[in-house]
């Protein structure tokens, strides 16, 4: 799941036949398309998988689009476009500044939609592309984190659990997710487990970089890495 393979594109979608040539138009560019047609499973879904994009159907049974995408954005920076059977319905979302990158009108032509897509992508891609800003360096032998002169040696459990983040800035981790990507022989560990190995770990990446804030905990979601100067407040 943390390989650069094919991103994958949540087209959350209710009209079966748009979906069939979406998912094709979608997989012949290189993507891997996943689709929902109900409203209700996508939250669950985008938290669980951490798609690389969503294509977000205004009306979709079960749950509205508006409500969807508010309820990503509090906890994720995945980028979404959001699909809309009518074109004055965009000024309305314009207008309710609901964090989507972008808005696509229907009918839609494929062709459209993957060049969106692409575009969106790309305009989105600096933010989250690992490490060319970082000023760090991961030391993966001696479980090392260097910056300049400076370096702090963390334990396994810490490396790991940091490396994992490291690789993806921006991805929000769940604590599940970290779990299963640090402990191997899946023995028991509690939530809590996670929050105190994030707490010494938040406590020896300040010895580095004091005025930068790089573990951030999302409410309810996870944790993410992103390097960010401290709030002095
Ligand atoms: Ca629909």
């Amino acid at each position: 799941m943390t390989t650069a393979g094919p991103k994958r594109i949540l087209v959350a979608e209710d009209e079966v036949k748009l979906v069939r040539v979406l998912e094709d138009y979608l997989a012949n560019a290189g993507y891997r398309p996943h689709w929902i047609d109900d409203g209700l499973k996508v939250v669950p879904w985008v938290r669980q998988e951490a798609p690389d994009l969503i294509l977000l159907d205004l009306m979709l049974p079960g749950r509205d689009g508006f409500d969807i995408c508010r309820d990503i954005r509090s906890a994720s920076r995945v980028p979404i476009i959001m699909v809309t059977a009518r074109v004055e319905e965009i000024d309305r979302l314009l207008g309710l500044e609901l964090g989507a990158d972008d808005y696509i009108c229907k009918p839609c032509s494929p062709r459209e939609v993957v060049a969106r897509v692409k575009a969106v992508l790309r305009r989105t891609a600096p933010e989250t592309a690992p490490s060319d800003e970082s000023p760090l360096e991961l030391d993966v032998r001696s479980y090392r984190v260097r910056t300049g002169e400076r370096q702090v040696e963390l334990t396994t459990v810490e490396f790991h659990l940091f490396h994992t983040l490291y690789r993806e800035p921006g991805r929000i981790f769940s604590r599940e997710q970290l779990m299963d990507r640090i402990y191997a022989d899946r023995r028991i560990v509690s939530d809590r487990t996670i929050d105190s190995h994030i707490k010494k770990l938040r406590k020896k990446l300040a010895e580095l970089l004091p005025a930068e804030e790089l573990i951030h905990s999302v409410y309810g979601a996870g944790y993410r890495y992103e390097l960010q100067l401290k709030d002095p407040g």
